[in-house]
């Protein structure tokens, strides 16, 4: 059932729960001199024409499109925008601030780093907390015109195991409880995706029911062994939040070696990966492990960012503003106070793919895949989003060779520009 709201006089069409979208003045605008990333290939010096917030074509050669507002990307390249399914924060906000306002400022500061769409993440917390924060998105949703959409909430615990809880709160980490999840659930129609560990008393019920609300399922702080992830696997848990983060991997029992949630994310080919591709979280062999044996279309790059992200470094709080945990960015990762482990990332999406590139030695086309297409396959939305296809929403982003945002467009609407000619019309 589509909804149509009125805010700060923009007209905003929403197809479905998940999806904003900004209907333009029937403006058409062409983007030339770019080289344009569709999934599979570059085309050089490729023309993109968009009318209605969507892309109506995509061409080698000129199009002719009369009286089009001319966007001119100078040989940067132009590929779809963004889109990161694993965020907390930035910009000195977090998801669990409990304000609208956190919400719409994260939106905004990511955009600017190319980000289009992003899948807003919570923090192991009290039920209450959850409540308010799936209550503060719906309400944020419509007013979030400047920045990167939202494609529903991520509630990434409390359902987790102790041992593999890293930053999350311990006080909240508990069992799956079938009469909260399901009270949880019933009570908001936002949630796209939760992430549990698969080997807790209950968490099998809790995936079949997820996936028969349509729910996307992962597994993450885990202290799985390889029959428990089969198993979980079969069940719905598709997808492993943060490999290599908060998860088991090879380890030894009275001299006997058994496999972990890493190694059985690796055998199941159809299991879907994140990674945290800021550079620290994985060192670049790992980035390069992971890319060669799952493959681009099988991971999803993700910041899992902190409010520190797009922030100067120094002191900060993982979570709520005023109870969450201190900790300090430095070097470019949040670490807990006393240094002994990394307390978030403060990666924003430009990063992850200049990583990608720079670090794991991955061609481009496959870098931007892995921030793209692969992201809106595993969130259910390639239909619509991570392509430069005839159709697709006109999520954009221009970038030069170092992967420096040049402009981010979102819903046919430029959010975010560097450009200072960015609407002249060239001389043919
Ligand atoms: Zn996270």
């Amino acid at each position: 059932m589509p909804i149509f709201v009125y805010v700060h006089d923009t007209f905003i069409y929403s197809t479905f729960k998940y999806d904003v979208q900004i209907i333009m003045d029937n403006k058409r605008i062409k983007i030339i001199n770019g080289r344009l990333i569709t999934p599979y290939r570059v085309i050089n010096n490729g023309t993109i024409l968009i009318s209605n917030n969507q892309i109506e074509a995509i061409s080698e050669r000129e199009i002719d499109a009369p009286g089009a507002e001319v966007i001119n990307a100078a040989g940067n390249y132009v590929s779809p925008g963004f889109i990161d399914i694993h965020v907390h924060g930035g910009g000195g906000h977090d998801f669990m601030d409990g304000t609208e306002e956190a919400f719409l400022a994260i939106a905004k500061i990511h955009a600017q780093y190319g980000t289009t769409a992003m899948v807003p993440t919570t923090l192991t917390s009290g039920k209450e907390d959850l409540l308010k924060t799936l209550d503060l998105y719906v309400s944020a949703h419509p007013k979030n015109t400047e920045g990167a959409q939202f494609l529903g909430m991520h509630l990434e615990g409390p359902y987790f195991a102790q041992s593999q809880r890293g930053a999350q709160d311990p006080r909240y980490i508990r069992d799956p409880d079938v009469n909260e999840y399901t009270e949880i659930i019933a009570y908001s129609d936002v949630i796209a995706r939760w992430s549990a560990a698969p080997e807790l008393k209950g968490a099998i019920d809790f995936a079949k029911y997820l996936k028969k609300k349509g729910i996307l399922v992962a597994l993450a702080h885990t202290d799985a062994n390889y029959d428990e992830v089969i198993e979980a696997f079969e069940n719905g848990y598709t997808l492993a939040t943060h490999l290599y983060s908060g998860m088991s991997g090879v380890h030894r029992r009275n001299a006997y070696r058994y496999a972990g949630v890493i190694e059985s994310a690796f055998l199941i080919d159809a299991m879907d990966v994140e990674i945290i591709a800021d550079g620290i979280h994985l060192p670049a062999p790992l980035l390069k492990l992971v890319y060669k044996i799952k493959g681009a279309d099988r991971i999803a790059l993700i910041t899992d960012a902190m409010r520190g992200a797009g922030m100067p470094e120094g002191e900060s709080v993982l979570g709520n503003k005023d109870t969450g945990l201190k900790v300090i960015v430095e070097d470019g990762v949040a670490k807990m106070p006393d240094r002994s482990s990394f307390a978030g990332s403060v990666a924003t999406t430009d990063r992850l793919v200049r990583n990608m590139i720079n670090m794991a030695e991955v061609p481009v086309v496959e870098a931007v895949r892995m921030m793209t297409k692969s992201p809106a396959t595993i969130m259910n939305v390639a239909h619509r989003k991570g392509s430069l296809v005839q159709g697709m929403d006109a999520d954009l982003v221009i970038f030069n060779e170092q992967v420096n945002i040049k402009m981010t467009m979102v819903g046919g609407r430029v959010v975010y520009t560097t450009m200072s000619d960015l609407k002249s019309t060239p001389k043919l």
